[in-house]
């Protein structure tokens, strides 16, 4: 099946995903440059934040297409940032998708409760890590 969102980048590589930003929330250091140069490879512009308090600020100044979230961080956990930014007008409708290294059964229908629009597990896989998420962006357009 061909997606038609990766068919438009296909046939005019750049065009589509350059206008778009992903905001990466990873308070690990490691995790957070691999999701940005992933992303970056592909196209996208990235904000990065270690922090929620950072990630807040940085989801209302720029608005990003898409925000992946880390869920442990050192000042509040992921599902507040998560309720915070759907609290927000300005924010609330930004996807956000679960990023953890959780890998206990039912968290991730858990955090799907809590209202994220899809989860990814650590440790990120280089090879499907972007696969999908332009299609959340696309979704939220
Ligand atoms: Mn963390």
């Amino acid at each position: 099946m061909v997606i038609p969102v990766y068919a438009e980048i296909a046939h005019n590589p750049g065009a589509w995903v350059d206008r778009h930003t992903v905001l990466v929330v990873e308070d690990n250091d490691t995790s957070r440059k691999l999701a940005c140069t992933l992303l970056e490879l592909r196209g996208f512009d990235t904000l990065a934040a270690g922090s929620v308090e950072d990630a807040v600020a940085l989801a209302v100044e720029h608005l990003p297409a898409l925000i992946l979230m880390d869920i442990q961080l050192p000042d509040q956990d992921g599902v507040t940032a998560l309720a915070r930014l759907r609290a927000d007008s300005r924010t609330t409708s930004i996807p956000v998708v679960a990023l953890t290294a959780y890998a206990m059964a039912g968290d991730r229908e858990r955090l799907l409760a809590k209202g994220f629009d899809a989860y990814l597990s650590k440790p990120i896989d280089v090879h499907t890590f972007v696969d999908g998420l332009a299609d959340l962006i696309a979704a939220g357009q």
